[in-house]
């Protein structure tokens, strides 16, 4: 038999890749994902263009893709071109009020907007909102507010205008909302995709982080779990630190909301989303009901 040419070789293994990802497309098939963005993913612009991509396939290929993201490190580069001090509280921005109004800046007139113009750009309208939109996020202030000042913790999500943009666009949620009197709040970005996955009973939550998932060890990256029941994940929560902690609680709301699963993945590998989503291969902290 003639040796097979390099140019069918990769057709080959371009076939078996759509095979292996037709089950899965099968599966999630009119599903509602929630993808929770942020980290390097939303920094880098090779990442940022893969990340764009990935979503307006997922979209192409009749998934419900929902997208919640924070602004950490961009709203931090602003604070300081401002001459404001940056502080965290256990895994939680100190927010005065002018924090607060800058984080919102940032969040909804410059992070919001990019994201949207991106999605629009591959070939699938979006539309940006915020916690006021809709009435989408009800807060009310953490309880360590005394510690951490305008930070909110979000009471109430409400659906209905998700469903109604969710129909035609790629909802792209900014983790900021106001109270009842007018007053703004910084919302860590994961509780509010949490939150929003439990509320749309969505069939998965995604979370793209900057380390490979859950680990055992933070500072062994080798030190990765790989799937784990969500009972597990409560008991240990208390013990966790850091951004992590607000990360698996997500996580575990929208498990107990009806997620299959809620998976932590690594952001910092281009396609990241895709591979979790539509290929055999493990890729981060799976969790599981
Ligand atoms: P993100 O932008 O994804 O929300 P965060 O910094 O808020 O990132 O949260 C992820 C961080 O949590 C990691 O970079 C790491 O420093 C910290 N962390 C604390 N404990 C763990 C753990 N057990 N496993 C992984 N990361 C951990
Ligand atoms: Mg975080």
């Amino acid at each position: 038999m003639p040796e097979q040419a390099p140019q069918s070789r990769v057709a080959g293994t371009s076939v078996e890749t759509l095979l292996e990802a037709l089950p899965y497309i099968r599966e999630f098939h009119g599903r509602t994902v929630v993808i929770k963005y942020g980290g390097a993913a939303m920094l880098d612009e090779e990442l940022r263009e893969a990340f764009a991509t990935d979503v307006v396939l997922l979209k192409y290929v009749g998934l419900n893709p929902i997208v919640v993201h924070g602004g950490g490190p961009e709203i931090t580069r602003y604070m300081e071109r401002l001459d404001l001090e940056v502080r965290f509280h256990e895994g939680l921005r100190v927010s005065d009020a002018e924090t607060v109004e800058v984080a919102k800046m940032v969040l909804v007139g410059k992070l919001n907007s990019e994201i949207v113009q991106r999605l629009n750009r591959h070939g699938q309208p979006a539309v940006g909102l915020a916690g006021e939109d809709g009435t989408l996020f009800e807060v009310a202030p953490v309880p360590n507010a005394e510690q951490v000042g305008f930070v909110g913790s979000i009471e109430r999500v409400d659906v209905d205008v998700l469903n109604h943009i969710a129909a035609d666009y790629i909802p792209v949620i900014a983790s900021s909302a106001s109270d009842r009197e007018g007053q703004s709040y910084n919302v860590n970005a994961d509780e509010a995709a949490g939150k929003v996955a439990a509320a749309l009973g969505a069939h998965k939550a995604i979370f793209l982080t900057d380390v490979a998932g859950w680990l055992a060890d933070p500072d062994d990256e080798s030190s990765l779990i790989t799937r784990v029941p969500v009972t597990e994940v409560e008991a240990g929560l208390e013990k966790i630190d850091g951004g992590m902690r607000p990360k698996l609680q997500a996580c575990v709301d929208a498990i107990r909301g009806g997620a299959q699963s809620a998976t932590i993945i690594d952001g910092r590998v281009p396609h990241s989303l895709l591979l979790e989503l539509f290929t055999d291969a493990g890729n981060g902290t799976m969790i599981t009901p």
